[in-house]
């Protein structure tokens, strides 16, 4: 059984006293809240001690960050390290979202090695991965799929493998209110798992978490966690109220009762 994960990704808001204010609304939401579900919160780096102050008080709680570099230290002027951000006790870290490939420029390879540099450290890589609305539209998702697969996360295998969220993200769906349906998020995923089998093997793919991401909100998200193959939901716009975030969970739970 994989434990569903749900993830919040504030992306670029929220100051850290907005994010004091956001914790304290949150933690009283899920205050019934059992561990049944891994809850991460993905705050910019400057919140990030924030969210493990309130990590501390909730013990179900775990942080992550958007973004590193793949070296340790060094001469990367604006960067940050894998090694930084485990000292700050952070857990997980978003790797390869659309938003970095497209508008930052990041590559399979350098995600590829963003994934080994942050397995490497300890941290578990959310791997995101999707195709454009043009690539759907002229049948090329298994093969953009595959590729971002087999490039971004050569090298990494068994143990580490386990150690990966894989986030499939349609780009069609991310902030637009469209979401895929349940069938057709369940069919990339099974697809996306086949592909993980081919590059180790059975046992070790099905112990893989891939969750689903694209306008995942209080009202669809129920549908979604009840495919066999999704495990969990990478949120944006819906995590930034805390209160809807917060029916995201519980929603989960019932999916999962
Ligand atoms: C995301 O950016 O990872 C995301 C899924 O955003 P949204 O939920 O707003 O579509």
């Amino acid at each position: 059984m994989r434990k569903k994960i749900l993830a919040a990704n504030w992306k670029m808001n929220f100051t850290d006293s907005e994010a004091r204010a956001y914790l304290e609304s949150f933690v009283s939401e899920i205050r019934d809240f059992n561990d049944d579900v891994d809850v991460v919160i993905i705050p910019p780096f400057t919140a990030i001690p924030v969210v493990i102050a309130a990590s501390e008080r909730v013990q179900t709680l775990r942080v992550g960050a958007q973004n590193m570099h793949w070296e340790k230290s060094g001469a990367f002027t604006g960067e940050i390290s894998a090694t930084m951000l485990r000292a700050l006790y952070v857990r997980y870290v978003i790797l390869g979202h659309s938003e970095r490939r497209t508008l930052f420029g990041e590559t399979d390879e350098i995600v590829n090695r963003k994934v080994k540099a942050a397995l490497d450290a300890g941290l578990r890589p959310i791997f995101c991965l999707g195709e454009s609305l043009h690539e759907r539209d002229s049948n090329q998702v298994e093969e953009v799929l595959e590729r971002q697969i087999r490039k971004g996360l050569a090298g990494v295998s068994g143990h580490d493998l386990t150690e990966v969220v894989v986030a499939y993200e349609p780009c069609w769906a991310i902030g637009t209110g469209r979401t895929a349906t349940p069938a057709e998020a369940e069919e990339a995923h099974v697809f996306i798992r086949s592909i993980l089998v081919a590059i180790s093997d059975r046992t070790t793919a099905d112990r893989v978490r891939i969750q689903y991401g694209g306008s995942v909100k209080p009202d669809n998200v129920e549908q979604l966690m009840r495919q066999k193959n999704i495990d969990g939901a990478l949120i944006g716009s819906a995590s930034l109220d805390p209160r809807s975030f917060a029916q995201i969970i519980h929603s989960t739970e019932d999916a999962i009762a």
